[in-house]
């Protein structure tokens, strides 16, 4: 019997989890299972990604659910569309041996009649995000009124993005003798009250991070040229000579390009992501597993659920949307107690993001800068002579050799044959590196491009079939204004913020009087903060600085509590812009 046995989970879950790689439960799985096997088990948990809690939750619903009947017996709720979907991924493969068994992922930005078909077929289990469950509650599509379990999981996240009164509404369509089990990596009074209200003596556990809090994880980043990122790469690797780790791309077709390319230049490296079959894959985790390859160019969805202990390195070819997103990728390293290093690669209009990860993750970046040609190969050089020296002789294997060889080399000397034979090595390396170029950005660029901003709504959002890039081209390019004036955006579910220049502000207002998205008018106005900030009175006053890292937003919308209040007005505000958008579009 192992261990998952003993805590109460039976043969089916036990062999498709096996499947995953789990031997032996994580800590928090240890503690939370055998009390969510209760029949009354409300749970207060405080753990963050990384410690396992998913299975912690996943494994006693697999257990506890009549998967026989076809209605909806537990609801999560999560942040974010990418927790939304992993979770979903992580249920289907523990539920892979239980036949009728039925997962949804209920998420922004794809059809919701789609998703409501889903959960008609039969589901037991619903993964929702807050705002598309109280549209889908809202649009009578789903019922929870019979529901035995609601979860939440990243509760404070989710209260840190102006879910509270989503969550409210959600938990108002329950039975009050469901079970809630609440995970969350903080305990702030917003959460501790949902605790109070919805629970009747919760358990109480807390678990530290599977990875020792990820502390051991060095947070580097380097800010480039967009054109350099790849030569960025390339040397960030040459002045790691040993290093074994992920690259991290935004999609897979950008996964496939750069993994081609850096083999294609001479390293150890090959892709991973969800266009390869999954033998393929298979067959490259293996070969990454066994270290004959030392570098897996990787999707975030690919590489979930990676459990390499060894990985040195986690480098962000680029960021990723969703913050949620960078701590999978950096929890990537620094594994079983060890250390590692997550490096970034940013252009200038990225640089804004760095201080929002650092408040919203409590973790310091530090800037680096991307080695000289002289950095790289001084530190080439001495890792082949410390290899050398640390080599162990094959006495046996260069015996009979070795007379002869000696032979030949006896009129040179020490230093001579030093040097020959690190030049015999090394003159690639020093040819490639012999003109290379720095590519790091001065200071007076920087500071050039460090505009100030101003933050506005915009009325578009997810459900629009926007991203941050296709919103920001959209109004630039609606505008004909130069430079371009949008210089980041923030696409929530139904709304979005942007950042402008502040010079350009008054020019594009104008310019976008009367502005279309596919027949929907466009409403831009200054965003409640920016209005505070204007009239003197909160944040220092003043525009933001993009560069500095004041402007605030991003994907995944973390953010602190001030953020969540200022945001549940917009979303008011929105609500109505919504459903004036949907009686337009039932007219046309
Ligand atoms: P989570 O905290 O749920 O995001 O899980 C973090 C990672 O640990 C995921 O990749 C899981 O697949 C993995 N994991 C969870 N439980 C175990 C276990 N008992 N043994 C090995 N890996 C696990």
């Amino acid at each position: 019997m192992n261990r998952f046995e003993e805590l109460g989970i039976s043969g089916n879950v036990i062999k498709a989890i096996a499947e995953l790689g789990f031997e032996s439960p994580t800590p928090i799985q240890e503690q939370a299972i055998p009390v969510l096997l209760k029949q009354q088990s409300d749970l207060v948990a405080l753990a963050q990604t990384g410690t396992g809690k998913t299975a912690a939750f996943g494994l006693p619903l697999t257990q506890l659910i009549d998967f026989n009947r076809r209605n909806v017996q537990a609801l999560i709720l999560c942040p974010t569309r990418e927790l939304c979907l992993q979770i979903t991924s992580d249920l289907k493969s523990y539920t892979k041996f239980i036949s009728n068994a039925h997962v949804t992922a209920i998420y922004g930005g794809s059809s919701i009649d789609a998703q409501a078909r889903e959960i008609r077929k039969g589901s037991q289990i619903v993964v929702a995000t807050p705002g598309r469950m109280v549209d889908m509650i809202d649009r009578r599509l789903v019922d929870i009124k019979q529901i035995r379990w609601a979860v939440l999981d990243e509760a404070d996240e989710m209260l840190n993005m102006g879910f509270q009164e989503d969550l409210n509404t959600i938990l108002s369509h329950t039975p009050k003798d469901k079970n809630v089990w609440l995970f969350s990596a903080t305990m702030p009074n917003e959460v501790a009250r949902i605790a109070r209200n919805y629970m009747e003596n919760p358990h109480e556990i807390t678990v530290g991070n599977r990875n020792q809090g990820a502390s051991n994880i060095n947070h580097l980043f380097y800010v480039v040229h967009a054109r350099d990122r790849y030569n960025a790469l390339k040397r960030i690797l040459d002045f790691n000579p040993g290093v074994y780790g992920i690259v991290f791309c935004r999609t897979r077709a950008e996964t496939q390009e750069i993994s081609d390319s850096l083999i294609r230049d001479g390293y150890s490296a090959d892709a991973l992501h969800g266009d390869l079959s999954q033998a393929q894959r298979d067959f490259v985790m293996k070969r990454f597993r066994a270290k004959t390859i030392q570098m897996l160019v990787a999707t975030d969805v690919a590489a979930r659920g990676i459990d390499v202990d060894d990985i040195s390195h986690v480098i962000n070819y680029n960021l990723p949307d969703e913050i949620e997103s960078y701590t999978h990728r950096s929890g990537r390293t620094a594994r079983a107690g060890k250390s590692g290093t997550s490096i970034v690669i940013l252009n200038m209009k990225e640089y804004g993001k760095i201080r929002q990860l650092e408040r919203i993750l409590g973790k310091k970046f530090t800037e680096s800068k991307i080695p000289t040609g002289f950095d790289v190969c001084e530190k080439q050089l001495f890792h082949l002579v410390k290899k050398i020296h640390d080599t162990e002789v094959n006495e046996k294997g260069i015996e009979q050799y070795l007379p002869k060889i000696m032979e030949e080399l006896k009129d040179l000397t020490k230093e001579e044959l030093i040097k020959r034979f690190i030049t015999d090595e090394f003159s690639r390396f020093l040819d490639y590196y012999k003109n290379a170029h720095d590519l790091n950005i001065s200071p007076e660029v920087k500071k050039e491009r460090n505009v100030n901003t101003k933050r506005m709504f915009v009325n578009l959002g997810q459900l629009d079939g926007l991203d941050n890039a296709k919103l920001k081209q959209f109004i630039n390019n609606y505008s004909k204004i130069q430079p371009t004036p949008v210089v980041a955006a923030d696409v929530r579910h139904t709304y979005s913020f942007i950042e402008v220049d502040e010079s350009l502000y008054e020019q594009l207002r104008m310019a976008m009087e009367g502005a279309e998205h596919n027949g929907r008018p466009v409403r831009m106005e200054l965003s409640a903060r920016a209005k505070r900030d204007s009239s003197g009175n909160n944040y220092g006053g003043g525009a933001h600085s993009h560069g500095r890292g004041k402007g605030r937003g991003w994907s995944a919308g973390g953010g602190d509590k001030k953020w969540g209040r200022g945001h549940s007005g917009g979303r008011g505000n929105f609500r109505e812009g919504r459903k004036s958008s949907r009686s337009y579009r039932d007219k046309k």
